[in-house]
């Protein structure tokens, strides 16, 4: 192993550790934020885990019709297939390796739902979403849906063996296809035994390697699957080495630095712009989903 350039590789500032738990009607997820004391890591606002599950028929469970607005829900999906509504008229299923990237903006009505294959025979879930801040300033921007199959990611094979798949952003010299509304970088790297991948972050970004499979070593902290290493935003590089192997999602972002009021679905700068959003919702002013065809 070659020694690490540690003149530039960035501090860690701490590592999470999430446990799986088991929410509402039975769905499993690992959150590492927010939790009590750190409500978010700006300019992201959660990042869920969901799954795995093994649903048997008849007991796959979603999230029916509900709204959002003032940022952006990030779904990547790894196993399973959901499917999405929303009252703008989009529709789409997401399959493995696929994401969708939705804007709520100044608000839409979705529905998340597995996929009526697997609500009716069962079958595995597992994935992610990623809730990213919008500035204040585009916070009531038309809402936007942009969806990739699993092929319409950048990826590459390192020359260690590690693959890289970018969804935003750029690691590995590779851009992602989603246009981000702020500068996000999102990637998912399944890190081979032995190997060790290299990102730089843009200077003064969020940067944190979740690890969600394996163990790794992130610029020397170690973290095991379940725990979030949160990089310093100083300037420098971000090293995962790991020994016997890990999957790791890569989040990066420009921090916002605004005042943020949330409530459930929404997240404004004030509470005046939460209570008319609630205002807006129950005078169904964010629509509703439009009926499905026959
Ligand atoms: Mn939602």
């Amino acid at each position: 192993m070659t020694a690490t350039d540690t003149s530039t590789a960035r501090r860690v500032a701490g590592v999470l550790t999430s446990s799986r738990q088991r929410e509402g009607a039975g769905f499993v997820v690992r959150r590492p934020f927010p939790v009590a004391g750190l409500d978010q890591i700006d300019p992201f606002l959660l990042l869920d885990e969901m799954g795995p599950t093994e649903y048997a028929p008849g007991e796959a469970v979603g999230a029916p019709d509900h709204p959002h607005r003032g940022f952006e829900t990030v779904t990547y999906l790894l196993e399973g297939a959901m499917e999405h509504r929303d009252s703008t008229g989009g529709h789409g299923v997401i399959v493995p390796g696929g994401v969708q990237w939705m804007t709520a903006g100044a608000g839409v009505v979705h529905s998340e739902m597995p996929s009526q294959a697997i609500l009716d025979d069962g079958g595995r879930v597992h994935g992610f979403q990623l809730w990213v801040n919008l500035p204040a300033a585009r916070k009531m921007i038309s809402p936007r849906y942009q969806g990739f199959g699993p092929d319409e990611l950048a990826s590459v094979t390192t020359p260690g063996g590690s693959r890289v798949r970018v969804v935003a952003g750029e690691v590995a010299g590779l851009t992602g296809p989603v246009e981000t509304t702020s500068p996000v970088t999102y990637a998912h790297v399944s890190v081979t035994a032995g190997d060790v991948v290299r990102w730089t972050p843009a200077d003064g970004h969020t940067a944190l390697v979740h690890v969600f499979a394996g163990a790794a070593a992130v610029n020397g902290a170690a973290a095991v699957e379940g725990q979030m290493v949160v990089l310093d935003r100083a300037a420098g590089t971000v090293e995962v080495a790991t020994e016997a192997g890990a999957e790791v999602l890569l989040l990066g972002g420009a921090p916002l630095g605004e005042p943020i009021a949330r409530y459930g679905p929404f997240v404004m700068n004030t509470r005046a712009q939460i209570l008319e959003a609630f205002e807006d919702y129950e005078a169904g002013r964010l629509g509703s989903i439009p009926p499905v065809d026959a």
